[in-house]
């Protein structure tokens, strides 16, 4: 506890390989959010983790670097959590769903920009009206990736690309 998230990253777990640039860390199983590099300095803690849109969870951490897509990643994650839902709950059943499908058409390059509102806001209700744990953290990747990594959400929708060249859209090469 307390010890930087560069020091875990870097010198414990041995960094990134081949040399590739640090984009993010997701903190605490498939509910925790992403954290961008601005807030590599972070003491790991329930608290501070908290305060930048993640959480502590299952004390799992999963780096990815800069040839990820941070669309995809929180595409990703929702997937794993709508799997996971046992479905008792209508905003955790149905609203996982739909984050999945609205990240899908992100992803595909269809989505409009009214779309990443809806998004934001169907978090925010799943997060409050969720009954357990599950549906009240699913939305953590989603809204800190619309956070730190708004020009991502931005790329794919308003230019129709996705920067890391991850996503299949039409009119763009994907990366081999
Ligand atoms: S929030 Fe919990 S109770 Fe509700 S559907 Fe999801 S897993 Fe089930």
């Amino acid at each position: 506890m307390g010890i930087p998230l560069r020091e875990i990253i870097y010198e414990i777990g041995g960094g990134i390989p081949d040399g590739r640039g640090f984009k993010a860390v997701q903190t605490g199983g498939p509910s925790g959010g992403c954290i961008p590099a601005g807030h590599l300095d972070l003491p790991v803690d329930y608290e501070s983790l908290v305060k930048v849109g993640s959480i502590m969870g299952s004390g799992g951490m999963i780096v990815t670097d800069e040839s990820s897509c941070m669309v995809d990643v929180a595409k990703f994650f929702i997937e794993f959590c709508m799997s996971e839902s046992c479905g008792k709950c209508v905003p955790c059943r149905v609203g996982t769903t739909h984050m999945y499908h609205l990240l899908e058409r992100i992803c595909a390059g269809e989505a409009e920009e009214r779309d990443l509102a809806t998004l934001e806001e169907l978090c925010d209700v799943v997060r409050n009206t969720s009954l357990c744990g599950l549906g009240q953290a699913a939305p953590n990747p989603i809204l800190s990736t619309l956070h730190y990594f708004q020009d991502e959400y931005h790329a794919h929708v308003v230019e129709k690309r996705c920067p890391a060249g991850v996503c299949h859209m039409a009119d763009q090469e994907v990366k081999a």
